[in-house]
């Protein structure tokens, strides 16, 4: 693999739009758009909407069905979505490339953290400024400078960005396994870690909830007829936090008890809520048995009389760095060599949407974004001169899979076996 001639004018580009890549990405962080805030992900939306229309191809707004998810007292309520952006670029197209990131933050509309400072550092400091909306940024930057490369016709790609990553992509999960199935080659713009290393294996995921509905009673005059479930719940999570330890890499955190009543009353709600992350399909299966069994306790032996229903599942697959991983990270680090940018990378007990494109059939790399840290916090940051670096990282793997330097049919051989 090198940089021929025809590459460079390409790569230059990327360095004379320096300002405009990271200007866009601090205008975008001043647009809560936070996993809920629906108001604030539609402006987001439109925002990106307008500039995928400056592309090749088509663009579509695809609506997504709500989640269900489990309210504190019990209830099933629908969290709505807004649409996810698809951009679908010479679908005909000898190698297919799919291009995922998510325009939701973890901020909530009523959070404090709601625009971009620059650190005495230079370091940008601000919410989404790493996770993703810089990420995508480098994304639509990458394919703006590819469209003027004279190989640019061998590669199509649909590039989807989603609302709900941050909540664990439930909804726009079916569009990333179609695109993951019919794609050769995967590259989603998560922050790269801290020192600049990308996530290798990454382990499963998977967020349940146990709900318990117990009866109420008056806890003085009528103690003996209630049935409480709040003791029921608490001797559910000890029997959670008791998987801890069993097997080789799986973990459950049990995060929230949530429920009860007035302290003259016996509780007849509680919710329990827990994250599992695994390595493998077999660990998968393996804890849903061991979950099964602790709610079926729960229901035979437990606290007496209580009504015990198990919610959620597991959300993203592992993503074990199989051959298919190897050989693409491979051909990423010789880039990144090309390009005088040290790849390297490590395994992450982190999920995303790379997780669920691997499961499909589809080898990935899902750290192509900024290189940033302290992401999901209020001190969230993003290194400026990593926008255009990583944009030209993209940009030289689109220029080598469109030159065949990088084998895409061949990548997605090793992960589909066909
Ligand atoms: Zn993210």
């Amino acid at each position: 693999m090198r940089i021929l001639p025809h590459d460079q004018p390409v790569l230059d580009a990327l360095a004379s739009r320096e300002a405009d890549i990271v200007g866009r990405a601090v205008d975008w962080c001043a647009v809560n758009s936070g996993s809920r805030n629906l108001e604030g992900l539609e402006r987001m939306r439109e925002i990106l909407a307008r500039v995928l229309a400056l592309y090749p191809g088509t663009v579509e707004s695809v609506p997504l069905q709500p989640s269900r998810e489990v309210a504190n007292d019990g209830t099933l309520t629908e969290q709505r979505h807004t649409d996810a952006l698809r951009l679908t670029v010479r679908p005909q197209a000898p190698v297919q490339v799919v291009l995922t990131g998510h325009y939701d933050t973890v901020y909530p509309a009523s959070s404090p953290f709601q625009s971009v400072r620059t650190r005495q550092d230079g370091a940008l400091w601000g919410p989404g400024i790493a996770d993703m909306k810089g990420g995508i940024s480098v994304l639509l930057a990458a394919l703006e400078v590819f469209e003027s490369h004279p190989e640019k016709d061998r590669v199509g790609y649909s590039v989807l960005l989603s609302p709900d990553e941050e909540i664990g992509s439930l909804a726009s999960a079916p569009l990333l396994a179609d695109l993951g199935r019919k794609g050769h080659v995967g590259l989603t713009y998560e922050p790269a870690m801290g020192d600049g290393a990308l996530a290798g294996a990454r382990k499963g995921s998977g967020n349940f909830h146990i709900l318990v509905k117990g009866r109420s009673a008056h806890a003085g005059r009528d103690f003996a007829s209630g049935r409480n479930a709040v003791a029921g719940a608490a001797e559910i999570a000890v029997a959670l936090h008791a998987l801890n330890g069993q097997r080789e890499g799986v973990t459950v955190n049990v995060a929230a008890i949530s429920g009860g009543s007035p302290l003259n009353v016996v509780p007849d709600n509680a919710v329990v809520r827990f994250n599992v992350r695994l390595p493998d399909a077999a660990s998968a299966e393996w804890v849903q048995n061991e979950i099964e069994k602790v709610v079926l306790a729960e229901r035979l032996t437990g606290e007496h009389g209580l009504e015990v229903e198990l919610h959620g599942g597991f959300t993203r697959p592992p993503k074990p760095f199989d051959e298919s991983q190897a050989a693409l990270f491979n051909h990423v680090r010789t880039a990144g060599e090309l390009l005088g940018q040290t790849i390297a990378w490590k395994p992450s007990g982190g999920v995303c949407e790379g997780n669920n494109l691997h499961a499909a059939g589809l080898p990935n790399v899902d750290t192509l974004g900024v290189v940033g840290g302290d992401i999901h916090s209020e001190n969230e940051y993003a290194l400026p001169r990593s926008f255009v670096e990583r944009a030209q990282l993209s940009a030289l793997i689109l220029m080598k899979l469109a030159s065949g330097e990088i084998d895409a049919l061949e990548l997605k051989r090793l992960r589909t076996g066909a």
